[in-house]
Order: C-alpha cells, then sequence, then structure tokens
C-alpha cells in the first residue's frame, strides 16, 4: 500500500528494536530496519523479511545514514546496551550514541521525520535520589568504564534537545529502565540472561557485590506500548519508562532459582566499578502525560522469558563466552 506511514528503526536486530519492528508491523506502517548487526542477531526479524512493508539495510549507522523515499519517523535505538558489551566496544559506543545520533537527526530534519531516541536510565548513572524523575541531574563518572555509555547517551539527549530547540524537530526522548524479554541474547552479561543461562547449566548464579544493590525489572511488551504511546504524545522532554516493583539483586537470584527448579546457589563475585546501588523509575510523567503504567507483573514476565530461553538449541544454551 502507497500511503503506509515509513518509520526507520535502527538496532532493527536488537532486542528491543526487533519488537518495535514487531509493533509498528502489527499497525500497519513501513518499516525500514537498519542493523550493522555487532551486538544484534538477524533470526530476531527473520519473520519479517517475508513482508512487503519490511525492508532492512545492513549499515552502521555512524557513518553517513541514507535512506530513499519519504520518512515519517526515525527510532534510533541502536548502540550496544549491556555492560560487558560497551565495556568490549567503548569507542563504537561513543560514536553510535554521539555520531550516529547525529547522523540520524540530520536525516530527519531532511524527511521532516519526527525522531524518538533511545536513552536510558544510565543517564543518572550512580543515583543519589531513588526513585529518579526526570528532573534529576544524575551522579554520573565520566571516565570511568561506564562513561562511554553514560556519556553517550547524555550526549545524544542534549543534541537532540538542540535540534528541537534550534532545529524545531519534532523529537521525543524515552529514558528506558532495565527491560527484559524474549530475544535478550543469553550470553549478553545482563543479570537476566546471566542468571538463567547459569540455572540452565547448572551452575551457580554469579552475583555481583553483596547484592543488595537494586533494579526495577521491566517486560519488554509494557515498554514498547510506553515508547508508542510518547512516539504519538506531543511531548518533547525526557520520559521515564519503565517498572517501579525495585528488588535487590539477592532477591532477584533467589527468585530466578526458585523458577527455574535449579539446585545451585549464588555465590558473590567483585562488584563492578560504578555499578549502581539503586535504581526505580518515577513514572509519575508517563502516568500523567500517557496514561500508561506497566501492566506485566515481574513474575508474569520471568515465566515467558525462561520458556524462551529454555526453547534455545541446546547448543547456544551451553556456548557461554561472551
Ligand atoms: P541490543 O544490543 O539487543 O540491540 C542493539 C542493536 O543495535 C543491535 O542489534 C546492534 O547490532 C545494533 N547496533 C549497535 N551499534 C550499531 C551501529 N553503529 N549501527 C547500526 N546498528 C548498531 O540492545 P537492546 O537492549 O535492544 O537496546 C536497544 C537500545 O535501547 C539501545 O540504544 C540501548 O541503549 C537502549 N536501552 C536498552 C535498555 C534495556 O534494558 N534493554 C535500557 C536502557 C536503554
Ligand atoms: N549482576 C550480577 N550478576 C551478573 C550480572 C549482573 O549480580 O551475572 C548485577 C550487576 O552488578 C548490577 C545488576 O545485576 O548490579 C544489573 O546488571 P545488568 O548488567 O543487568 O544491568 P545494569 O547494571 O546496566 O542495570
Amino acid at each position: 500500500m502507497a500511503n503506509r506511514k515509513r518509520v526507520l528503526i535502527t538496532g532493527a536486530a536488537g532486542f528491543l528494536g526487533s519488537h518495535l519492528c514487531d509493533r509498528f508491523i502489527k499497525e500497519d506502517f513501513h518499516v525500514i530496519g537498519m542493523d550493522n548487526l555487532i551486538t544484534g542477531d538477524l533470526r530476531n526479524i527473520e519473520h519479517l523479511f517475508k513482508l512487503e512493508n519490511f525492508e532492512f539495510y545492513n549499515h552502521d549507522v555512524s557513518k553517513f545514514v541514507h535512506v530513499p523515499g519519504e520518512l515519517h519517523y526515525v527510532l534510533h535505538f541502536a548502540s550496544p546496551a549491556s555492560p560487558i558489551d560497551y565495556l568490549k566496544i567503548p569507542i563504537q559506543t561513543l560514536k553510535v550514541g554521539s555520531l550516529g545520533t547525529h547522523n540520524l537527526l540530520g536525516l530527519s530534519k531532511a524527511k521532516g521525520a519526527r525522531m524518538l531516541i533511545a536513552s536510558t536510565s544510565e543517564v543518572y548513572g550512580d543515583p543519589n535520589v531513588n526513585p529518579q524523575p526526570e528532573e534529576y541531574w544524575g551522579n554520573v563518572n565520566p571516565i570511568g568504564p561506564r562513561g562511554v555509555y553514560d556519556e553517550a547517551k547524555r550526549f545524544q539527549e542534549a543534541i537532540t534537545m538542540a535540534y528541537h530547540t534550534f532545529h524545531k524537530l519534532e523529537t521525543r526522548i524515552v529514558r528506558i529502565f532495565n527491560t527484559y524479554g524474549p530475544r535478550m541474547r543469553l550470553n549478553d552479561g545482563r543479570v537476566l540472561p546471566a542468571f538463567i543461562g547459569q540455572a540452565l547449566r547448572g551452575e551457580s548464579l554469579t552475583m555481583f557485590g553483596d547484592g543488595s544493590q537494586t533494579r526495577s525489572f521491566c517486560y519488554v511488551d509494557d515498554l514498547v506500548e510506553g515508547i508508542y504511546r510518547l512516539l504519538f504524545s506531543d511531548y518533547a522532554l525526557p520520559v521515564n519508562i519503565g517498572n517501579p516493583d525495585e528488588i535487590t539483586i539477592r532477591e532477584f537470584g533467589e527468585e530466578i532459582i526458585k523458577l527455574t527448579g535449579t539446585d545451585q546457589k549464588l555465590i558473590s563475585l567483585p562488584l563492578p566499578t560504578d555499578d549502581p546501588k539503586q535504581r526505580r523509575p518515577d513514572i509519575t510523567k508517563a502516568k500523567a502525560l500517557l496514561g500508561w503504567e506497566p501492566k506485566v507483573s515481574r513474575s508474569e514476565g520471568l515465566k515467558i522469558t525462561y520458556e524462551y530461553f529454555k526453547s534455545l538449541p541446546e547448543k547456544e544454551i551451553q556456548h557461554k563466552d561472551f
């Protein structure tokens, strides 16, 4: 159909990007996926390749981005997102958040598209206030190991607001808090796939530090709904999207042990540098502006995610190299 709205989704072969592609296809958009596959996997979107309203470009968005034809929306989700990924490829992480974002803002301006960027709760660093409202400026160590990700995302927000203010570009900023679900990589090092992978392999669960640090886990379908609503809202300032149900990593490990029925235990390993001690979104804005709040409880979401990981080929479950 010629009159479909056209949306470019970067990071399309990744965890969140692939779920966004599915949602926009379901809403009858023409979806253009773009990814250089540095942490993504084409299997996440292979079911879309047969559709006439889906196209895919294998491209590094830190280099000049060209897309033929009209574009109405751009969603910039390309970026390594797991600490072990961005520690392994720190320069690419800085580039995709800065140069990549600049390229996509330029593209959006040229096409008259509305652009939404995937920011993160990491802009708050190791926060001194809990929960974190959007007004909190954060506590980030720019030269620590996580700085490559945190500062790239902070720059990304700054340049996006600058294009909004100076070029009158339509922009949206979502600050995403820890999100999980099917299509996460089992070996991406994030706590949920790490714990489930260890349980499936019959290994001890590696809790970093004493496990008293907290996170708040959001199921992917809830996140996608929040992003969809934000894109079509008229609000240009950052909005937190996440699930405020906060839990310590020790309690989370215990939940995974119960869920998987493993007879393994939690063992403590050193806490990584600058690991945030607490994290919980204040979602007052998302509720008021978007009428959004999460619907999927952790127990429901974890069950679905565990079934997904269990269904992976045994070879993949056993392959634990990062
Ligand atoms: P992911 O690693 O699964 O997906 C990222 C995708 O981006 C991958 O497919 C990767 O190949 C691609 N990519 C990376 N650099 C690229 C480049 N230069 N050019 C083209 N493609 C590139 O990670 P994810 O969890 O799906 O995260 C997606 C986005 O959401 C990221 O921007 C991340 O910072 C943000 N985010 C995610 C979470 C979360 O909990 N999952 C939390 C906060 C923010
Ligand atoms: N974590 C852990 N064991 C692991 C991986 C992570 O205890 O095998 C901890 C990590 O130190 C952090 C929390 O779990 O406190 C969440 O880590 P993740 O990498 O999932 O995300 P982020 O730190 O970016 O929130």
